[in-house]
């Protein structure tokens, strides 16, 4: 066994934790394609991750852009806080 052991994964797997951190650069097109289709797949897969894109998109559209600081701390707090601590099963 040499280097072997965690052979590195194809990059397919987009984590929710992942999703909040490239929100952004996603709904600015920012995105590279790959990510970009890396994130798709997750949404495609991960209803969760959808709604809250779905909420960042339109907030967006209202905001005629999106920022950092253009997130409400509550909401962005909330989300973090519900894939750092899932609600109950
Ligand atoms: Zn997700």
């Amino acid at each position: 066994m040499m280097a072997d052991e965690h052979p590195r994964s194809q990059g397919d797997d987009v984590d929710c934790v992942e999703v909040v951190e490239i929100i952004t650069d996603y709904l600015e097109g920012a995105l590279p394609e790959r990510e970009r289709r890396r994130l798709e797949n997750h949404l495609a897969a991960c209803p969760g991750c959808a709604e809250y894109v779905a909420q960042m998109r339109a907030m967006a559209g209202s905001l005629g852009g999106l920022r950092e600081d253009a997130i409400p701390a509550d909401l962005r707090e909330a989300v973090l806080a519900a894939f750092r601590d899932p609600p109950r099963r």
